[in-house]
């Protein structure tokens, strides 16, 4: 058992590191004041071959994994949660095109992700169906009148990076509309161009600000079926693409938890009070320890987690394993956001300071992707299938 990072994932680290504290820490108030797409922290992760981290070489990318993305969004979080939101978007869509996608698929639509030519969006969540997503309406109908494919229609909702996005990985229903069966479902992939695509409203946000979310409209859109991901009827492509991600999104909770963390404990060392300052309080210290080890444990979990997720070992059977750093990660974030703007009293409760823009941006993550609650609910069934057990 080793829990060193490998030489090249500590040199990716460091240099995320330098290229966050330089170029992400000076812009993450400005991005959430503004709600502008930040262009130039996509340009400076195009520069430094970020965008690619999770792409083999043969597509354009470096072969850092899952970890080496991880990693890097760790180090990122730590000063603005919608930078870690851009990197994370190199890897969400393109999660099923990249497990079940045919060889043209990749070639098409991967490089340019790497090279940033392309962005991508994905389209599971809908208005009435979030966690339930088999209460999805978006159809797809076979179209008969075009020289075969599909014909969709329908609209996604919540979508990160909706704006910007070139393509979109969009799940529609194939099956019976009524029917609650995963394999009623198929991934597409749709581009932006095609007729029938509109981005619909904009959602003003409570952080996470830059990176719009928003509504996709599919009218009558159609979709050659060239570009169907995996087989018709492929629904497990969507919790496979999201098991994978889990580390990714754990990654934003932990950067911020370690940013907020760090942060606060500079301020009480010099926030002098009652003849000396506060970090001098037994009550205040047990509280940075607590989130020091719980900071420790997550990165544990997370790190595991995308160690797994690179071995492939995302299926049903490693489930807990995964959905642990999600929940555990996020949780951290908000936790520790919370404390920092505690301890910063009312300096923290204002835009001078990064604390509450931290403590807004946290409460994203133990909503998307799956929230806490359904991720207690994967890791409870993981303990009563046995798929987590101890002897
Ligand atoms: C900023 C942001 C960006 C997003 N980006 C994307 C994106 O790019 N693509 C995309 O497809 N979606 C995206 N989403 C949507 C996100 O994935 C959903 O919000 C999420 O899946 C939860 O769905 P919901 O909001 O409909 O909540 P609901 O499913 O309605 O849940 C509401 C509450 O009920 C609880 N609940 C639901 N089911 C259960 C259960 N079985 N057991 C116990 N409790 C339960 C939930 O935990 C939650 O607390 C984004 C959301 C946000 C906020």
């Amino acid at each position: 058992m080793d829990f060193d990072l490998t030489p090249e994932l500590a040199t990716l680290q460091l240099s995320v590191r330098r290229l966050a504290q330089e170029k992400i820490k000076p812009r993450a108030r400005d991005i959430d004041t503004s709600g502008d797409y930040p262009s130039d922290v996509f340009d400076a992760f195009r520069d430094a071959d970020l965008l690619g981290l999770c792409l083999p070489t043969e597509l354009g990318g470096s072969g850092a994994g899952i970890l080496g993305l991880t990693v890097a969004i760790e180090e990122v979080a730590k000063y603005s949660n919608t930078a870690a939101l851009m990197l994370l978007l190199t890897r969400l869509p393109i999660g099923p095109v990249m497990i079940a996608g045919n060889d043209d698929q990749k070639k098409r639509y991967l490089p340019g992700i790497a090279s940033g030519d392309l962005r991508a969006g994905f389209g599971l969540s809908e208005a009435q169906a979030g966690s339930d997503v088999a209460g999805m309406r978006t159809r797809a109908v076979p179209d008969r009148g075009r020289g075969g494919g599909w014909e969709l229609s329908g609209t996604k909702c919540w979508m990160s990076g909706v704006c910007e996005a070139d393509w979109y990985t969009v799940f529609a229903k194939t099956g019976d509309p009524s029917s609650r069966a995963h394999d009623s479902i198929t991934a597409f992939i749709v581009e932006r161009s095609w007729d029938g695509v509109t981005v619909g409203r904009t959602d003003h946000k409570m952080g996470v600000r830059g990176i719009h979310t928003g509504e996709l409209v599919l009218d009558s859109v159609h979709v050659p079926v060239e570009n169907v991901i995996g087989e018709v009827g492929g629904f497990r492509l969507a919790m496979l693409g999201l098991n994978a991600m889990r580390p990714i999104v754990a990654a934003r909770g932990i950067g911020l938890a370690e940013g907020a963390l760090m942060y606060a404990t500079e301020y009480v060392k010099q926030r002098e009070a009652f003849g000396g300052t506060i970090a001098d309080f037994q009550g205040i210290q047990w509280e940075i320890a607590k989130v020091a080890v719980d900071i420790e444990a997550a990165r544990l979990l997370t790190y595991r987690a995308a160690w797994l997720a690179d071995q492939g070992k995302f299926t049903k059977e490693y489930v807990p394993f995964l959905s642990m750093a999600k929940y555990f990660a996020t949780e951290l974030a908000v936790r520790a956001s919370g404390l920092a703007m505690q301890l910063l009293g009312a300096a923290g409760y204002m835009e001078d300071q990064p604390t509450e823009l931290w403590y807004r941006d946290a409460k994203q993550l133990t909503i998307v992707e799956g929230t806490s609650q359904v991720q207690l609910g994967l890791i409870a069934q993981g303990v009563l299938r046995h798929d987590l057990w101890w002897d």
